[in-house]
């Protein structure tokens, strides 16, 4: 299996065995019954193991790894995937993170994880910067791309090699970028984490988050923390993830042709006062984009005339693109990161990352796209 959209209709794709079903079903179920004291089939109690997770821990393992062993762990949320990582550090240990990232992962870092003595430092991470930011007591080098919401495309590879110099574990929120975009594993991830709410389901439905890793020794202990900890995901939400994986690849086809034409046209419109899109020359990390991604993904931050009036206005007016948090979805949303996504980073940190009161995010939809760009036009006209 070598094309990304056979891999996303096959991976982990097994008939049910007792009854033949083609798809793996919801097992609503919290206990397993054993034949004898501690005799059973594998399944004990379903925080440690249910069929319908192990089936999208499967898939999206051979989504993020299909030529070396990889193991898939789902949770309830992106949020407590990215929990779960913080919970595998020690009080006294350092995080290194890029600056651009998304606000619930600073909120963690910043408000919960420093109380159990976790420090993190946020950095613009150009390559060849890591040596004067690492510390002894540095262990995660955590890395966002593209980011959110100004869409910086770090350049892992070389980010990663600097970090193993170091010791460092290497995690890469690809939320942005699917298996489909981009492969961190093949750039020297140790752990890649998804929020699955977002493309990998696809159709703003279901929260739930990911983690990914090859290295055994760090799956034991995520699988350990999986089931200390609990954050897991229930099974009809795991079938739903799995349902919008299945057709992830198509998704992602219409999303980054869309946006990319959509950027291009944004590009010469008078109103559009600064845009951010990896595809387009004018972005500032386009190069590496077009060295480490197959194509640019669906999402395009922008700021209109008239700064936060001005993306106010802009919002109110349009007709297809509904205003909301989240992204990924089929429909096109619109999103204000300073008052809605990143509102929890404090006000100097969003400026410090290249944030502003005017910018707005768009996540663009499968929509037939010049609806869209007639959306888009109209509502800029008025401004
Ligand atoms: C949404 C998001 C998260 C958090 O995921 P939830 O499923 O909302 O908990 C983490 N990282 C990125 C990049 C996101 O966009």
């Amino acid at each position: 299996m070598t094309g990304d959209s056979t891999r996303c209709v096959h991976s982990s794709l097994d008939p049910e065995v007792t009854t033949g079903s083609v798809h793996t079903p919801i097992f609503q179920t919290s206990t397993y019954v054993q034949n004898d004291f501690a005799d059973h089939l594998g399944y004990e109690y379903a925080r440690g193991d249910n069929p319908t997770r192990n089936a999208l821990q499967r898939a999206l393992a051979e989504m993020e790894s299909p030529h070396q062993e990889a193991y898939g762990f789902c949770f309830a949320s992106g949020m407590a995937a990215i929990t779960t990582i913080s919970q595998m550090l020690e009080q006294g240990d350092h995080v290194i993170a890029c600056d651009d990232l998304y606000g619930g992962t600073v909120r963690l870092f910043d408000q919960i994880a420093s109380r159990f003595g976790i420090e993190t430092s946020y950095s613009p991470l150009k390559s060849g910067d890591l040596g004067n930011i690492v510390r002894d007591n540095s262990k995660i080098l955590w890395l966002e791309s593209p980011t959110n919401p100004l869409l910086t495309v770090h350049d892992i590879k070389s980010l990663a090699a600097e970090a193993k110099e170091h010791g460092l574990i290497v995690v890469v929120d690809s939320t942005f970028a699917t298996p489909i975009l981009q492969r961190p594993f093949e750039l020297g991830a140790d752990i890649i984490v998804h929020s699955t709410t977002k493309y990998i389901g696809g159709h703003s439905d279901v929260i739930g988050g990911c983690l990914i890793t090859q290295s055994k020794e760090l799956a034991e202990k995520i699988s350990f923390l999986q089931n200390a900890v609990g954050a897991v995901p229930a099974p009809m939400d795991c079938f739903l993830i799995l349902r919008g994986l299945r057709t992830l690849a198509l998704r992602m086809n219409r999303h980054c042709e869309s946006a990319m034409t959509l950027a291009e046209r944004l590009q010469d419109n008078d109103k559009v006062t600064r845009l951010f899109y990896p595809g387009l020359k004018s972005h500032p990390t386009h190069e590496i984009a077009q060295r480490q991604m197959n194509a640019f993904g669906g999402i395009i931050s922008l700021e209109v005339k008239g700064g936060e009036a001005g993306a106010r206005k802009f919002a109110a007016q349009l007709k297809l693109f509904a205003t909301a948090e989240s992204l990924g979805g089929i429909e096109s949303l619109i999103n204000h990161p300073w008052t809605m996504t990143h509102a929890a980073i404090p006000e100097k940190q969003r400026y410090d990352a290249g944030m502003t009161p005017g910018l707005i995010r768009l996540s663009v939809g499968i929509e037939d796209m010049e609806d869209l760009w007639n959306d888009l036009v109209n509502a800029l006209e008025t401004l």
